[in-house]
């Protein structure tokens, strides 16, 4: 046995990956999961680290994660990090962009290896793609070129703020659309060594998300802002606006203006994102955005709608003020934004 043998820490919080066939349909069980990992005869290989696993409770399909969740992974990983070389964290696809993100935010000087999976194809079925995704994950999880929150998934190891869930059948189902991936695997896993992400250099630390008010609006032709009145009340801490193109608005500033300019005097924080999965934010460059940024928006460059998200849920719980929140949601924090 060789002695410089890595440890992970496998973190299994739900998702298709571990669900078997109910009367309900699909649902995730410990047991029965716990004993399709043991039986896999690569995950014994001496080539392969050593690991041991801990599962949230309860487990969840995706779909029900909530910052709640976020917490408890981050809590698991921060109360055993001197102990393991790296982590890897089983969860569902639907929401895995948006843990990935959050992750990539709260642990704080992170220089280890966080790498999320899972599968399209649940471990118990014949075709399944969970083997290869956890084998592979495993072996990222254990390079020390890796100081990030990234997602394994169909062959390519992605920046975990940069993913979105791009398919819903494909196996090969996340991209991050403006960011190379930082690794493929194909008969040898090849690294884009340059993009990765250097150690933290402080120490270590977690910062617990509160379930702070935020929103997400997606704009569309005759989207009525008028309606939105109703919600922009102090409460709203921010909104995320998935705008047309580089950051554009439907409606003639007289109509947006006021209701844009009430969220920010609320000190609600308008982000703007785009709906176009390529490309980045330029506010100003069109009247129609040039509206949002004189009502006091802040630009979200290319940051992914799940990226503002946890960056939002982040930055309000970091007991900063709004101007400082404003200030770092337009710079680049963890890799997330092309700035
Ligand atoms: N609904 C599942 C989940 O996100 C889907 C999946 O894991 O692929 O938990």
């Amino acid at each position: 046995m060789k002695t410089d043998r890595k440890k992970i820490l496998i973190i299994y919080t739900g998702g298709t990956i571990g669900m078997i066939r109910t009367s309900k349909g699909y649902a995730p069980e410990k047991e029965k999961f716990h004993q399709l990992l043991d039986a896999i005869p690569e995950l014994k290989a001496e080539e392969m680290p050593a690991w041991d696993v801990v599962d949230m409770d309860p487990l969840l399909d995706s779909s029900n994660i909530t910052v709640h969740e976020w917490n408890a992974i981050g809590a698991m990983i921060a109360e055993h990090y001197e102990a393991y070389d790296g982590f890897v964290v089983l969860h569902g696809t639907d929401t895995m962009a948006y843990t990935a993100s959050a992750l990539s935010f709260t642990l704080r000087n992170n220089r280890k290896p966080v790498i999320l999976t899972g599968s399209q194809i649940p471990l118990c079925e014949i075709r399944t793609d969970a083997r290869d995704n956890l084998i592979t994950a495993m072996m990222v999880a254990s390079d020390d070129r890796v100081h990030e929150v990234c997602l394994y998934f169909g062959g390519k190891l992605l920046r975990g703020n940069r993913s979105i869930k791009y398919s819903a059948d494909d196996l090969i189902a996340f991209e991050s659309p403006d960011f190379p991936p930082l690794a493929e695997a194909g008969i040898e896993i090849r690294y884009n060594t340059s993009l990765l992400l250097p150690p933290g250099e402080g120490a270590f630390s977690l910062q617990t998300l509160q379930n702070v008010p935020i929103g997400v609006i997606k704009v569309f032709p005759g989207i009525q802002f008028e309606l939105f009145d109703s919600i922009m009340t102090e409460r709203l801490k921010g909104i995320v606006i998935e705008t047309f193109g580089a950051g554009n608005i439907p409606g003639d500033a007289d109509r947006v203006l006021p209701i844009v300019r009430k969220a920010s005097e609320n000190g609600t924080i308008i982000i703007v994102c785009s709906q176009c999965p390529h490309g980045t934010v330029m506010l100003g460059a069109y009247e129609t955005s040039a509206t949002l940024k004189k009502a006091g928006a802040v630009s979200g460059y290319d940051i992914t709608t799940e990226a503002a998200v946890a960056k939002l849920y982040y930055l309000f719980s970091s007991g900063l003020s709004g101007e400082e929140i404003r200030r770092r949601m337009e710079q680049n924090l963890r890799g997330e934004i092309s700035v």
